[in-house]
């Protein structure tokens, strides 16, 4: 599979209209007995919760921060419409952080803010709404963050794991190469990858800006996050199945791992 070529100095791929996307999404959630939160203080910011009778697994999944990403919102659409969850996790799920920058097909908000380093200072509503919000919901065993890069080579993911609990890493890129390409350099986004592997130092005090990820694991609001990015530069259908397969392994892992509650 070769990249389009579109991405000349931005994402130049297909588009959504976010609002209809987010109907649906909302559709898609209630006939899955999902609920809604309309969290307030942010325009358009929707959460779903799936509480099941005995959780042993919580898991949160936000995409949507950028709002020229388009495949993280489809991606957890379909999500939504397959259904494929274990039967012991209970699910948060914020299916678009950034509901203004998505007609702009922008990265940042429609106040020029990026929404993905704004978690250290709070200088945007949808970044304290969104705070609030994650203030009234439990701690989570697991944190995934869905996203797009229009510069990489293939799907790769992050990994933010400062207790050193066992690794789903691996066994996520396993499940998504089959159906995306991997990114295989040595170097992404100047920080050393191995397999489309990223394992940043954990060192959120040195960092003036935070990204969502970051956020939540210096709250240990969760204590471990993935933040998967699907290659824009591939056809729109092959992102999102990407995103899908990442999501649905690391789920599908933890429940195999066992502990939690
Ligand atoms: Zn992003």
């Amino acid at each position: 599979m070769q990249r389009l070529g579109n991405n000349i100095g931005g994402y130049h791929g297909k588009t959504i209209e976010i609002q209809e996307t987010l109907r649906e999404i909302e559709r898609a959630a209630v006939e899955k007995n999902w609920t809604l939160d309309h969290v307030p203080g942010a325009p358009g910011f929707i959460a779903c919760r799936r509480a099941v009778p005995s959780p042993r697994h919580r898991v949160y999944i936000s995409t949507g921060i950028h709002g020229d990403e388009p495949a993280g919102p489809l991606a957890v659409l379909q999500l939504l419409r397959e259904n494929p969850w274990p039967g012991d996790a209970a699910l948060w799920l914020c299916p678009c952080l950034n509901p203004s920058g998505f007609p702009l097909n922008r990265r940042e908000n429609s106040g020029g803010i990026d929404l993905n380093r704004d978690y250290r200072h709070l200088q945007s509503a949808e970044v304290r709404a969104h705070v609030q919000w994650l203030g009234r919901q439990p701690d989570f065993d697991l944190a995934l963050c869905l996203h797009e890069d229009w510069e990489s080579h293939g799907f790769y993911l992050y990994e933010l794991n400062p207790d050193r609990r066992p690794t789903l890493a691996e066994s996520i890129i396993a499940s998504v190469a089959p159906v995306c390409p991997v990114d295989p350099s040595p170097v992404i986004e100047g920080r050393p990858a191995q397999n489309g592997i990223i394992r940043p130092a954990f060192n959120p005090m040195d960092r003036p800006q935070w990204p969502e990820a970051v956020y939540l694991v210096a709250q240990n609001k969760t204590r471990l996050s993935y933040t998967f990015e699907a290659p824009s530069d591939f056809p729109l259908p092959v992102r999102v199945a990407a995103l899908g397969a990442a999501v649905r392994a690391a789920i599908r892992l933890l429940s195999a791992a066992g502990g939690g509650e």
